[in-house]
């Protein structure tokens, strides 16, 4: 005898994971010994930088480290914060009330819906996107609009195409600049016409701005925070992840307007008991680095960008230059889907992309590559795709 298992109504309506296929197939190729180059997956290949982890060690070794944490955040990590934000953008922020910790951004953008969606409300989320936005949406009872992102509009949402009734319900919206896996970048304008939308229709806007460091050509993107009048209607979530090759570490922030990080703090006061105290201690390290750490990490991107973005130009392969995030949102060549073109340069090649549909529909026609391999491995997907191609 055994009771029987039901899942809730909210995870049997999850979206089916289109990913399954391609991951399958992965380990097939690995199986027959293929020596695949992974361009799929967007995690750093490279370390955590060595005076970040020797913080790290220093710190777990204090006893007043192993309690419970602040759910907040450690009054000192979130000051570190505001530093971070005046240094890099010229932001004030008030770590009191202005700054809460976070157990990586994920985990904002998954709670944060709680504390504001009713049942029926509509939460605006870009498509193709990263799948937390909508999919905390609908843990929370909320339905997501989805806003698609289109190449000819720059990849940004075109708000004069959302009904007026659907503005009326909404509630929240995503935003993510630059973008994953578009890898655009945020224009002031754009900002400014979201800022307009969401005092008018009272929409909170979460600004997902994982990428913001991981800049090309010294030209830094913009944080939603610099913009006039973002802290009246939202906050920036932003982690250490991408930042400081610390996804494993579990720990960011949520910035911006007191009241939603205040809600965004109730939820987790009943949730989670915040980040490890010995984790916010390096991440403060992290944060007070000198402006050569996040150099040294954007150099070694935009070699590889460089290095990916030329040899596919020269295969006649029309790749969009990033200027910011470790992506390259690729059109797959005529006569493919994003699925026939990945699979193709799997079996042909050896080479994983991830294609572009599984972000979402908007998506088709395109595929991504992560720049977490090294240049060596990327002249070989080069080399590897001229005798397919
Ligand atoms: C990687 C990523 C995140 C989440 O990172 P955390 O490790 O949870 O901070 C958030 N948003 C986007 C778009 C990402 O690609």
């Amino acid at each position: 005898m055994a009771i029987k298992v039901e899942l809730a109504h909210r995870v049997k309506s999850l979206p089916p994971y289109l990913f399954a296929r391609i991951d399958q197939m992965k380990e097939e190729a690995l199986k027959k010994g293929v020596d695949v180059i992974d361009i799929s997956i967007g995690d750093p290949d490279l370390p955590t930088p060595e005076h970040i982890v020797k913080a790290m060690q220093k710190a777990v070794e204090k006893p007043e480290n192993h309690k419970y944490p602040s759910y907040i955040g450690m009054y000192s990590y979130r000051e570190a914060v505001a530093r971070w934000y005046k240094r890099l953008y010229d932001v004030e922020l008030d770590p009191g009330t202005e700054i809460i910790s976070l157990i990586g951004s994920k985990e904002g953008i998954g709670h944060i819906p709680l504390a504001f969606v009713e049942p029926g409300d509509v939460v605006l989320c870009p498509t193709p996107a990263y799948p937390v936005y909508s999919i905390g949406t609908i843990f929370a009872g909320g339905s997501p609009y989805f806003m698609p992102l289109k190449e000819e509009n720059n990849f940004f949402p075109d708000f004069s195409a959302i009904p007026e009734d659907v503005l009326n319900k909404a509630k929240m919206m995503f935003l993510n600049y630059p973008n994953n896996p578009t890898s655009a970048s945020a224009t002031e304008e754009f900002f400014k016409e979201a800022i307009e939308l969401a005092n008018k229709y009272n929409i909170i806007i979460c600004h997902d701005a994982a990428y913001t460091e991981i800049f090309f050509d010294g030209k830094r993107p913009l944080s939603f925070m610099q913009i006039d009048g973002a802290k009246e209607v939202g906050v920036e979530l932003h982690s250490l992840s991408k930042t400081y090759n610390m996804t494993g570490w579990r720990v960011g922030y949520a910035v911006g307007n007191p009241e939603v990080i205040a809600g965004l703090g109730k939820i987790k006061t009943n949730i989670d008991s915040g980040v490890f105290q010995a984790i916010q201690e390096a991440s403060i390290v992290a944060l007070d680095s000198d402006d050569s750490v996040l150099d040294q990490i954007r150099n070694t991107y935009q070699q590889r960008r460089d290095a990916l973005y030329e040899g596919l130009k020269g295969l006649g392969i029309d790749a969009i230059k990033p200027e910011a995030t470790f992506y390259l949102w690729t059109r797959v060549p005529k006569g493919y889907t994003s699925e026939d073109f990945t699979i193709f340069l799997l079996d042909k090649a050896g080479i994983l992309g991830t294609p572009g549909n599984g972000f979402g529909e908007p998506g088709e026609g395109y595929i991504r590559f992560a720049l977490t391999v090294s240049v060596e491995r990327i002249k070989e997907a080069v080399e590897r795709l001229k005798k397919v191609l």
